[in-house]
């Protein structure tokens, strides 16, 4: 009684605001959140990336330079497309707009390209990047645990809390790349869990200094591999 009361809310609701497409606007068929013709057009990052960070490069290569010469804690790094454009557009929908539709719905491509990755058989936990208390009540959400329990709800496996972030820090967005990292220093502290190998959420990579201090917090706590996933790629 109780589902077809939803279900008929959910018709009623459509029918009066019918969904639109969150790109181009046009209205959609069913509860979407991008239309199809939206979908076939978000950009990739491109042919030749390399396999660990999803960087251009060469055709030839394996690796981009940084990956080649310097050890990293991040094990691999997956990015769904750039920043600029329509994934962007996305991400500002969800983290500015709280449009939490845009989010979970992200959270399904993200999802998606774990499995396409073939990497789900070595995974054993899902976790994200956190917020201070204070930067979490003011937006009301952390949008990488949203991406992450999307996620979770689509590959089944678990949702963890693994790291606090202990202090505010500056904007990473106004700092050149060298600040980043000092930015963050000791900012995040690991949660005890039992877990090895974990894929860590975020919405954006830019420099890649959140994620890798986050990695190597999380191994300092035990975590054995980590494999970084965002929706953006800057
Ligand atoms: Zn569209
Ligand atoms: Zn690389």
């Amino acid at each position: 009684m109780i589902a077809r009361t939803r279900r008929w809310l959910a018709s009623t609701v459509a029918a009066l605001f019918p969904p639109r497409c969150a790109l181009c606007e046009r209205e959609l068929p069913s509860l979407e959140v991008v239309c199809e013709s939206c979908l076939r057009q978000l950009p990739s990052l491109g042919n030749f990336l390399c396999q660990r960070c999803g960087e251009s490069i060469e055709e030839g290569l394996d690796l981009c330079l940084a990956c080649g010469t310097k050890r990293q804690a991040v094990d691999r790094i997956l990015c769904l497309g750039p920043y600029r454009g329509a994934w962007g557009d996305l991400v500002r929908g969800f983290k500015f707009d709280h449009d939490m539709a845009i989010g979970r719905w992200l959270g399904g491509r993200l999802a998606d390209a774990v499995r396409e990755s073939g990497l789900m058989g070595r995974l054993d936990a899902v976790t994200y990047v956190p917020m201070t208390h204070r930067d979490r009540r003011r937006r009301g959400f952390n949008q990488a645990q949203v991406l992450a329990r999307a996620i979770t709800r689509a590959t089944q496996l678990p949702l963890m809390s693994t790291l606090t972030k202990s202090r505010p820090t500056e904007l990473q967005a106004g700092l050149p790349a060298q600040d980043r990292r000092i930015n963050l220093q000791g900012a995040f502290r690991p949660v005890p869990c039992s877990y090895g190998r974990v894929l860590l959420v975020d919405d954006i990579y830019t420099t890649g200094s959140t994620v890798e201090e986050c990695a190597r917090t999380l191994k300092r706590g035990g975590v054995e591999s980590v494999v970084a996933i965002t929706v953006a790629r800057a």
